[in-house]
Formats: structure tokens, C-alpha cells, sequence
């Protein structure tokens, strides 16, 4: 079970609004004070955002929970920068969650390749259910998300309650751009997937990313779908 929400909705607003002037180092160091163990932070060694996140983590509080969801479709240069990045950071407790099923299993009971015919189900079975066992007990979730990384996450806020998760949500890049996400990673020299470097803008499983376009539409092409269930 999530604990219990440590804020009424009025108090998490009045939190949003005042992090919208501040640094996002300055919303990490508060929702490490106030949440201690209870936070995690979910982390997909894909994109800038979340290596930044993580830096910015890492610095202040080393054994903060970190998990990373494996859909066991992930590209071998997501897995190769976590092996890199998790000690460079100095991350000292970053656990890996996966599907209840093997791919092998997936395809007995749904059919083959469920991602070109049902992507919601195949990101619910593959990552919001382990999504939901990873924060089990805690009471927030510090994620990189921004808003310029696509429309939907236009209005994303800094603070909110994730009923679907039934914890505090944290976003402290927010409103920061691509730009000042970029210089924060080569300012601090944050190991990032070389796939950025190659044309992918996105990065999440091979079977559902492509390179060459920018923000979240080099995913799931083909299909009216730009999130995996976890944002929405
Ligand atoms: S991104 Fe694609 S392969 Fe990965 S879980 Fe979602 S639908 Fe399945």
C-alpha cells in the first residue's frame, strides 16, 4: 500500500506555485528533506532530463531509491549507460522491475508482437504495473518530465497527487527547455545514452522508438499514442 498523502491538495498547489521560481535543484533538495526514504525516483537511462535529475539526486542523497523499469525491450545502450552512469553518480540503491511476464509468456497469453496491435495493454503489462510495485509503501515519485518535451506535457505541474499512483508527484525540470537541460548534463559532465547523439529524441523499447523526429513523436508510430500510461 502507498502511504497515506502528506498534503491536503490545497498545500500541494500552493507548493506548485511557489516552485515555479525556483531552481530545480532547489524542489530536489526540498522533496528529499521532506520525504526522505519515502521518495523514489524513476529513471529510464534514456532521456537528458532524467540523467539530470539523477545528478541532482545523487548529490544530496546517494541511497535514494531509484527504479528503472525493464520491459526487456530496452536497447542495449540504455543498459550499457546505466551500467556507466549508476556508479559515476554514485548511486548506491537503483533497483530494476519488470513484467510479471516473460516476453515468452506475453506472447502465449496475448499473442505476438501485442505492441503493434494493443501498445496500451503491452505499457500496462510492461510498465505501469511495475510501475505501481516500485512505489508501493512510498509516498512521492520524482520523475524528469518537461514540458516542452511534447503537448501533452504542456501544462505538466512541478507538484501534484498521482491518484493513479497514490503518491506525491515531483517534477523538477518542469518548466526548464531542452537547452538548459543540455548545458546542465555537459556542465557536469553527466554520462548520458549515446543514442541522443545518433538522431533519437526519445528513447524507451526498440520496438516502439524511431530516430529522426523530434520531442515524444519518434514513438509509437503509427498508432494516436505519445505516453506509455505512466504520465496520464
Ligand atoms: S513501449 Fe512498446 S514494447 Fe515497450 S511496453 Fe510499450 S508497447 Fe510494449
Amino acid at each position: 500500500m502507498a502511504a497515506a498523502p502528506a498534503f491536503s491538495e490545497a498545500e500541494l498547489r500552493a507548493l506548485d506555485e511557489r516552485f515555479e521560481s525556483a531552481e530545480p535543484q532547489e524542489i530536489v533538495q526540498w522533496a528529499v528533506e521532506t520525504f526522505g526514504d519515502g521518495l523514489s525516483v524513476g529513471a529510464s537511462f534514456g532521456g537528458a532530463s532524467g540523467m539530470a535529475i539523477l545528478h541532482m539526486v545523487a548529490l544530496l542523497k546517494p541511497d535514494v531509491h531509484v527504479f528503472v523499469l525493464d520491459t526487456d525491450y530496452l536497447f542495449e545502450e540504455t543498459y550499457e549507460t546505466m551500467r556507466r552512469a549508476v556508479p559515476a553518480l554514485g548511486l548506491t540503491n537503483v533497483q530494476v522491475y519488470k513484467s510479471r511476464l516473460t516476453h515468452e509468456e506475453q506472447a502465449r497469453e496475448y499473442g505476438a508482437a501485442l505492441w503493434m496491435r494493443d501498445p496500451d495493454l503491452c505499457c500496462e503489462l510492461r510498465k505501469v504495473e511495475p510501475n505501481r510495485r516500485a512505489l508501493e509503501g512510498k509516498s512521492a515519485w520524482m520523475t524528469g518530465l518537461r514540458r516542452d518535451q511534447s503537448e501533452g506535457r504542456a501544462e505538466t505541474p512541478i507538484l501534484s497527487w498521482s491518484s493513479k499512483f497514490g503518491v506525491v508527484k515531483v517534477n523538477p525540470l518542469a518548466n526548464w527547455t531542452e537547452k538548459q537541460t543540455w548545458a546542465y548534463i555537459l556542465e557536469h559532465g553527466i554520462p548520458y545514452n549515446p543514442l541522443l547523439d545518433r538522431g533519437y529524441a526519445s528513447i524507451g523499447c526498440y520496438n516502439c522508438t524511431v530516430p529522426g523526429v523530434r520531442g515524444r513523436a519518434g514513438r509509437w508510430q503509427g498508432f494516436q499514442k505519445d505516453e506509455c500510461g505512466l504520465h496520464t
